[in-house]
């Protein structure tokens, strides 16, 4: 059976790679010259999955109303006149209840604890290289009394099967030496030893030749510009080239993996994605002193950073806008990431040679991403992972393919399309 994947971010390969592993032919079609241009090509870097509880949560619309304005708000809605995007924010309002959030959280939980094994399996079975390292994330406090509140999730953390340690400043010093300066500053941590890090592009880029090579066809510069349908079936896909040449792609079945582009190429049949753009930044500066520089991936819970060691290069990404599809680089988000590494980690990095990126989170309200059947025979999907399509990928394709394989649900509970609706 011919399944056709829609998209080559880190969604779209490790789909291919889990499709074309349990036996189908598989070809992939991406706008862009490579696979990872887009929202997988300088993210966090983190394997969290000692961070399931989605950014919907109780605490969320105080937090979003304290921020409110502020240009450098590590969380900013710049609310358009924009139908989709006032729904998603209703939407969001309404997975910020107690229950919603509780319900998400274990599911997302399920997926990375599930996630987490199938990346590691791939890892050993490709030994593919990504500049990953096994050190775990260490999340930081800064006030007592966050620390307080986070760290009274731990207990949830390990009844979800994920380790998670309450640390004091000195057994953070411990973990991670380079924070020796902060001793005064930090109230403590949350450590979790199973979460990982690692490129997430490099990875993307060496699974998609390793998928190549297993007979996978990649059409790169293809730009989809319209899913055709006839008698509630797919058609096929109509498609531009890089000269301007338009044609219709054809398969068995089809695999949405489009990210925050998704949406509005299903809608014309029906098809409501609940998933908006959710802007964000980074930046990858090389690494002067490693004794200065962070190893252990880090999560600043007060400014909503992160940040993880790429070999001889830092990765500082963060913040969360609500600003359509623009993907222009606002000088004063990247400066609050450049101060926030300054501040903390002085004398580590060459600033002056910092690479600022941005990229559109395909985020669902609830962060639960999007697996399973779409509305229309012959056409599934694998898409809306928001903030952890890194950590979420390799589960959320192996699940998938389960599923499309006709198998059981290897995460149990999980809300797959379209029993969700
Ligand atoms: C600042 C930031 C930090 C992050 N940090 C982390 C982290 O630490 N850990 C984590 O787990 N996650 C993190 N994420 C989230 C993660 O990066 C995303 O969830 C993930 O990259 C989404 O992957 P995707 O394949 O769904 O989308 P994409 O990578 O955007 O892939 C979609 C692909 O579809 C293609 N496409 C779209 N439209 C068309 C079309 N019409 N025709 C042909 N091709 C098309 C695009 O070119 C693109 O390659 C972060 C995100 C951001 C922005």
């Amino acid at each position: 059976m011919h399944v056709m994947v829609l998209g080559a971010g880190i969604t779209g390969v490790t789909t291919a790679w889990f499709l074309a592993k349990a036996g189908f032919e598989v070809s992939v079609i991406e706008r862009q010259p490579e696979a990872a241009l887009e929202t997988s090509h300088a993210n966090g870097g983190q394997i969290s999955i000692s961070h399931p509880e989605p950014w919907a949560n109780p605490s969320a619309p105080m937090t979003a109303l304290r921020w409110l304005g502020r240009e450098d708000a590590p969380l900013l809605f710049r609310l358009h006149a924009d139908r989709a995007q006032w729904a998603w924010a209703l939407a969001f309002l309404h997975e910020c209840l107690p229950k919603r959030t509780q319900h998400n959280t274990e599911a997302i939980a399920r997926l990375a604890v599930f996630s987490a094994a199938q990346l590691r399996a791939l890892r050993a079975e490709t030994g593919i290289a990504y500049d990953h390292l096994e050190r775990g994330i260490l999340h930081l406090f800064f006030s007592p009394k966050e620390f307080a509140h986070n760290t009274a999730k731990a207990p949830q953390l390990e009844a979800l099967g994920i380790r998670a340690q309450v640390c004091s400043t000195d057994e953070c010093l411990a973990i991670e030496p380079a924070l020796a300066h902060l001793r005064d500053q930090l109230a403590g941590g949350l450590y979790a030893p199973d979460d990982e890090s690692g490129d997430a592009c490099r990875f993307t880029q060496s699974l998609a030749a390793r998928a190549a090579e297993l007979g996978v066809r990649f059409h790169y510069e293809t730009t989809i510009t319209h899913i055709a349908h006839r008698h509630d079936a797919i058609d096929g896909i109509d498609v531009r080239d890089r000269d301007g040449r338009t044609g219709m792609l054809q398969a068995d079945q089809y695999v949405v993996c489009l990210g925050s582009y998704g949406r509005k190429l299903v809608a014309p049949f029906g098809e409501h994605l609940p998933i908006y753009p959710v802007k964000g930044y980074s930046i990858t500066v090389p690494v002067l002193d490693p004794s200065l520089t962070p190893s252990v991936s880090l999560t600043d819970e007060s400014r909503r950073i992160v940040c993880s060691r790429l070999g001889d290069r830092l990765r500082i990404a963060g913040t969360a806008e609500l600003n359509g599809f623009d993907t222009t680089i606002n000088a004063a988000r990247c400066q609050a990431i450049l101060d926030w590494l300054e501040s903390r980690f002085p004398g580590a990095t060459d600033i002056a040679a910092a690479q600022r990126w941005t990229g559109l989170r395909p985020a669902t309200p609830s962060n639960v991403p999007l697996i399973g059947r779409g509305g229309l025979s012959k056409l599934w999907y694998n898409t809306g992972h928001g903030t952890l399509g890194w950590t979420l990928a390799c589960g959320s394709a192996s699940a998938l393919t389960a599923l499309m394989s006709g198998g059981a649900s290897p995460v149990p509970d999980f809300p797959f399309l379209p029993a969700r609706r």
